[in-house]
Parts: structure tokens; sequence; C-alpha cells
């Protein structure tokens, strides 16, 4: 600004005509903006082509004949306070002969198939991993499928390949992606936390598939694999990685341990007068909480209750005595204390956890494996947290090679 408030002379222009130092804004290389037109329904930027540079080949940047020429549009960062703002450039159609076909130039700032910029196609992808689409489409005024488009094309060209090499320790899980029990296998790097692999389903075929898709060397690499001891993988890991370890992962043997409680709990319930049943009544996540977590109320119901039903009190205490074993540093003391603890649980007089001591027994030493291999869950609540969100930013979608790169995005760019 002058001192007068005016603007200065060579700040001022008209619309639809040539503007200088263009580039500082608009930067395409092998063209120059010859024209801007801002009216209020958006504005225009239109290029012309640099004439001392030869038209080239999107793709292999070879000479193109000039042939048939034409004009092409590209949706670009808004101006101002919203303007809706459109690259109109020339194009050539010319048979390229590297790439033996006819090919059309266009700037490499702008995406081949989106019709939009590069630029303004990253920001939407920036402002759809941490907002809705729906929000992210008012933004920018595009409707949620162009989110999702832009955001996958850009995912698509920026994330890098699923790191398979050198895999020490994997975690396979199965999720619920969409309403209405739709499924899919995943596998987690579990030092690193990055989704390597989804796929539809949760049968052996849908991990068998991605075993197959390893090099003798990459499966080698794998030393160790945590699971949820019911789940249909076991089978297939046995044969494809004969050398792994089998881990049960500490999550799921915490959800084990937590299903056999409320089973006792709901036993009870039914059993309970109308007066014990006000006290068991709602204390279902109470029971899943670790001693000392709670907040002062809820404790107090805990204790409440814990001192009215026996087998209750009883059905926590195994609980915890677990939770202790899972927090021990070496391999061989925790198996003791498993045992020991399979041998109280199975006189406990609860069928739940009769039936997981049996089973905890069979196979104790997968129990306490995660111990040695260093496998821990953390990277399995991780990703449930991230599958979440990012199907509720999502809404809904549908498709699964979006949510794989949107998900894996959230696990490699932490
Ligand atoms: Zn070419």
């Amino acid at each position: 600004m002058t001192e007068n408030g005016d603007i200065p002379p060579n700040l001022r222009f008209k619309t639809g005509v040539k503007v200088r130092n263009s580039k500082a804004l608009y930067r395409f290389e092998g063209y120059v903006v010859e024209e801007l037109n801002c009216q209020e329904i958006g504005a225009q930027i239109k290029l012309r082509f640099d004439e001392r540079k030869p038209a080239r080949c999107p793709e292999c940047n070879d000479r193109l004949p000039r042939n048939r020429p034409g004009s092409s549009a590209a949706m670009d960062m808004p101006l101002g306070e919203g303007l809706v703002v459109w690259i109109i450039f020339p194009t050539i159609q010319g048979y390229c002969r590297t790439c033996q076909c006819y090919q059309t130039t266009r700037p490499a700032e702008i995406h081949p198939e989106a019709r939009a910029t590069w630029r303004f196609m990253r920001t939407v992808s920036d402002w759809a991993s941490v907002a809705p689409a729906t929000a992210v489409a008012a933004m920018f005024e595009i409707s949620d499928h162009t989110v999702r488009r832009y955001d996958k094309k850009v995912l698509e060209a920026d994330l890098p390949k699923p790191q398979l090499d050198g895999l020490r320790a994997i975690l396979i899980d199965e999720k619920a992606v969409r309403r209405g029990h739709s499924y899919v296998t995943v596998v987690i790097n579990a030092d690193t936390g990055e989704l390597v692999y989804m796929a539809e389903g949760r049968k052996k075929q849908t991990l068998a598939a991605f075993f197959d898709q390893l090099t003798a060397e990459q499966r080698a690499s794998i030393e160790a694999v945590g699971i949820d001891r019911s789940g249909a993988y076991q089978a297939v890991i046995e044969e494809y990685l004969p050398g792994a370890a089998i881990v049960y992962d500490r999550l799921h043997l915490v959800a084990n341990i937590n299903a056999a409680i409320d089973e006792v709990r709901r036993t009870q319930w039914r059993e309970a007068s109308a007066e014990d049943k006000a006290a068991i009544k709602g204390s279902r996540y109470i029971l899943y909480a670790n001693s000392g977590g709670l907040e002062p109320d809820p404790q107090a119901r805990l204790d409440r209750l814990l001192e009215a039903n026996q087998p209750i009190s009883l059905a926590y205490q195994l609980k915890e005595q677990f939770r202790v074993i899972c927090e021990y540093r070496y391999t061989a003391c925790a198996a003791k204390a498993l045992e020991s603890w399979c041998e109280m649980t199975q006189t406990s007089d609860m069928k739940s956890f009769e039936r997981l001591a049996r089973s905890f027994r069979k196979s104790a030493g997968k129990v306490v494996a995660f111990i040695k291999h260093r496998v821990t869950s953390g990277r399995i609540e991780g990703l449930n947290n991230q599958v979440a969100k990012v199907v509720h930013r999502a809404c809904g979608v549908r498709d699964l090679d979006y949510l794989f790169l949107r998900l894996r995005h959230q696990t490699v760019m932490r």
C-alpha cells in the first residue's frame, strides 16, 4: 500500500489482462500464464505454450510432433475466499514413437486423469487424513466422491510400497470394516506398526495369498507371528512359515479372559435375587478394568460387587492374576506361573474359565511366547483405533483398495 492507501500502480490489473510475475503463483513447466480472469463465479488462469520449449510426451518426455491442437482444463487451489480456480491449458495430440501410441501434452503439475492440479489434490488429501470426507468436500466445494478420488490417487502416487523385506515379527488379525459383517484379514509389522497387507475375507486362503506374494527369503526372515487363539490362520502359518514361532497376542488373550468373566457375570445375574441384580447391573466394563485403574466412584461399585458375589470375585482375581503373568519378563517364570494359574482355574467350578485353562495348558508355549519374541499388541490396538477413525471419515466407503491406502498412510506416516 502507498501512503494515501491506494494500491500501487504496479499491482493494479483489470480482469482478463496479462499478469506479471505470475510464476510465483502459477508455475507450469513449459507453459506461461497468458491471462487471469476473475469473476464472481470463479477464476480462470489461461496458459499458453512457452514457444521456446518443444512439445514433449507426458509419459516419456521425448519430443512430440505437433499434430492436433486442442485445450483442456483442470481445477486448482481456491483463491481468496474460496474462489474456484480453473487452469485452462492448450494441448497437442501427437504420435510418440517411444511410447508407440498417441499422447496428449499436459503440464506435469496436472494429474493425467483427475482434471486437477497435483497441489490441489494433495491439499485435499492432507485434509482427508484428519477430517471426514463430507467436511473436506464442503470446504472446497467439491463432492465427497471427488475428495475420495483425489485422496486415493495421491496416496497411490505418494505412499511407499509395503516394506516386505526383513520382517521380523508380524501380527495377523481380522477386522470388521463395514456395517453388516464384512471382514478383512490384516497383516501388520509388529515392530513398526506398518500395515503391509489387507484383503477381503478371513479364511485360510485370504492369508495364504499374502504368503504367496513373499519371496522365500522374505518368508524366512519372519521369526514370530502374533495371532488370536481362535482364528483360522494357524494351519496356514505352520504350512508357510515352518520356522516361525506362533504367539498368542496379548490383546486377544485379555479379550478371552474378559469373555470368560462376562459369562460368569451373566450366570450370576440369572441366578441372583432382585436386590443382588442391582449390584451386578452395568458392571461389565468395570470388571474389565485393571485393578487400580478406575475412578473412585466405579471403584467403590466394583468393591461392593466383589464383596457381595463370591464367584464374580474369584473370576476377577483370576483375571488380575493372569494380567500379572502377562507382565513377566522371563518366559520360564511366566510358563511356571501360567501352569499354577491353570491348575487353580481348572478347579474353580466356573465353566468358562475351566475351558480357557484347558486350552491354555495345551498350548502354554504359545501363550507365553510373546515375552521371548517381543510381540506386543499395542500395534493391533493402534490399528483398531485407526480403522474406526478411517471408516468414520471415509463415510461408509466401499472401496477396499482405498481403505487399505488410507490405513497404510495412518500407519506409515505417523
Ligand atoms: Zn512417449
